[in-house]
């Protein structure tokens, strides 16, 4: 079996019942000739069953997810399991090199590029090939985030909501499965790697960790736990998983209400200073922080339009208009 595939060349039966291949998918070619490929590893059970398809690397400054598929690789035995685990740790090879949210060759954002274009720029084919010969292996995926560069991020999970279906109810009971502490489930946004999933009829999951460029052991074993649980959940392996709501759950099936850049944003460009911290709880009207201006005047201050826990908050002071500050989700508690 070569290690480098093609995109034609690579199914779910490239490895038998009960081994696990690591190998690439051979996805474009820069102009000096060095290949771009997608790290794939392909844990095969012994017996039948669902696919659990999971990534990292859908932004390049994201390290947790990618540490924890590694992980979960290592712990995997596909003699004991009944179906498949396929786990792409990075997803956008041009992100990752670069060290930077967006491909560097293109400078798109993977994670508004779907569905993508076959004859467009390097991410438009990354995301075209993912949506089209990838996602539909799957009978669960899960994208793997992080606060990116200058960000912090309480860890969470979430899922799309925007209505009642057969498909929500199980993007809903998978997301309680990964026993994570903190789920935030909103409605869709487009350009997504679950914009394409929900499109696909595929339940599709997503995470964020604290990022910012570092990569927590701690945090790299919760979502260990989740995938291992989804695998659980997916009967792909035995024993049990979560059931019951965390106590910080909460939904808004508003069309965007997840898109975090749209929260207590800044109207100037100015240095934004919190008075806040990370998963503080506040109430509404409280100063979450001031943005000031070079000569150190306010020039605005940011109120917290609703009660809640501080779930996503700027770290690098600079902030130009328009951008987000602070994101507070109102769980009832
Ligand atoms: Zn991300």
């Amino acid at each position: 079996m070569p290690d480098t595939l093609s995109l034609d060349e690579f199914s779910l039966d490239i490895t038998p019942p009960g081994t696990c291949w690591k190998g690439w998918i051979h996805i474009g070619e820069l102009p000096a000739g060095e290949p771009v490929r997608w790290p794939v590893v392909l844990h095969r059970g012994k017996q039948p069953g669902k696919v659990l398809l999971a990534n990292a690397g859908t932004h390049g400054d994201e390290y947790e997810g990618i540490a924890a598929l590694h992980k979960v690789a290592r712990q995997l035995d596909p003699e004991a399991m009944s179906g498949t685990l396929l786990s792409i740790p990075i997803l956008s090879p041009p992100a990752v090199t670069g060290g930077h949210r967006n491909g560097i060759w293109d400078n798109r954002n993977l994670a508004r590029t779907f569905p993508g274009d076959a004859d467009g720029l390097f991410t438009e084919r990354i995301a075209y090939h993912f949506a089209t010969r990838i996602l539909p292996l799957a009978d669960l995926y899960i994208d793997l985030h992080a606060a990116g560069t200058g960000v912090g991020i309480q860890t969470f999970i979430g899922c799309r909501v925007d209505e009642e279906s057969d498909l929500v109810d199980t993007q809903r009971r998978a997301s309680i499965a990964t026993g994570m502490e903190i789920i935030w489930n909103t409605g869709g946004l487009p350009g997504r790697t679950l914009s394409a999933a929900w499109d696909a009829g595929v339940p599709a999951l997503y995470t964020e960790s604290p990022g910012n460029r570092t990569c927590d052991p701690d945090e790299v074993d919760t979502i260990v736990t989740a995938i291992m649980n989804l695998l659980r959940f997916l009967e792909i392996l035995p024993g049990s998983y979560p059931t019951e709501r965390p106590a910080f759950y909460f939904e808004d099936s508003r069309p965007a209400a997840g898109h975090m850049q749209d929260h207590h944003r800044s109207d100037v460009g100015g240095l934004f200073i919190p008075e806040v911290k990370l998963w503080d709880r506040v109430k509404e009207g409280q100063c979450l922080g001031n943005i000031y201006d070079p000569l150190g005047d306010v020039l605005q201050v940011i109120s917290a339009s609703l009660s809640g826990r501080v779930l996503t908050l700027r770290i690098c002071p600079r902030v130009m208009p328009g951008e987000f500050t602070t994101v507070v989700v109102p769980f009832a508690e």
